[in-house]
């Protein structure tokens, strides 16, 4: 069976010089074969290469995200911020928020402002959740989840601009996944608590943490994940080729 209309997204995290771009040619070049194109690719790069990446993903179907936002909309004296109008006009599409390496500041009410704030500039959002190792073994991940996306999603009517990233935090940066079963199971409990707050809308849940060549094969075992948020491996052209090519066969 093929896989299409999937959806990756690099994750540059603070990695990524203007020099370092040129190997995304790769990706470019790769994305317009006429299966690959049925997919989504994002790249969310640091704030500093938005608009070179833009500028390089004319004529492609690759998109271009952001790593988070200052929650207000208005411009103003925010030293060192960044806001969704800002990303924007840098030619950003979507934006990730939420990550787990940004909740030590954000907490889920924060979150939910940052959301409101890009769907308000029309950006997409690709929105983070996820338990804490501690959490886990304490068995509060079905809670956890619940508090994220309950609170995170407040008071926003449509969600068809959001992608839902499940990031158990435990997984990211560290090689380790979750057991199938157990990442089967936190989807389907994802996917029922956002059908419960958002009344059967549409919307895709992904999976991030650690993934990479070699695991792609037994993730993409999980029917109900429509795409990966990829870190380290999204960051050489080569792997994140790799994963795109394995997930697609
Ligand atoms: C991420 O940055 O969201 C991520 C999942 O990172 P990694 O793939 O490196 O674990």
């Amino acid at each position: 069976m093929t896989n299409n209309n999937m959806i990756f997204i690099a994750n540059w995290k603070m990695n990524g010089e203007k020099r370092h771009i040129y190997d995304i040619n790769k990706t470019i070049n790769f994305s317009k074969n006429s299966k690959i194109k049925k997919n989504l690719i994002i790249y969310c790069p640091p704030f500093t290469l938005i608009s070179k990446l833009k500028n390089k993903m004319k004529n492609t179907n690759i998109k271009v995200g952001a790593q988070d936002i200052h929650y207000l909309n208005n411009y103003g004296a925010y030293t060192g911020s960044v806001n969704a109008k800002l990303i924007k006009s840098a030619g950003a599409d979507y934006v990730i928020i939420g990550h787990s390496e940004k909740r030590f500041q954000d907490d889920d009410i924060m979150i939910n402002k940052k959301i409101k704030s890009a769907l308000k500039e029309k950006l997409k959002v690709i929105f983070c959740i996820g338990e804490t190792s501690k959490e886990k073994k304490n068995k509060l991940t079905l809670r956890v989840l619940k508090r994220q996306l309950t609170i995170g999603l407040m008071n926003i009517n449509k969600i068809n601009n959001i992608i839902i990233a499940y990031e158990p935090r435990w997984a990211i940066g560290t090689g380790k996944i979750p057991n199938l079963i157990e990442l089967n199971k936190n989807i389907k409990n994802v996917n029922k608590i956002v059908t419960d707050l958002k009344k059967n809308q549409n919307f895709r849940i992904i999976y991030g943490g650690s993934v990479n060549y070699k695991n792609i094969n037994e993730l993409i075992k999980i029917k109900d994940l429509k795409g990966f948020l990829i870190g380290s491996a999204s960051l050489r052209s080569k792997n994140f080729i790799d994963i795109i090519k394995k997930s697609t066969n």
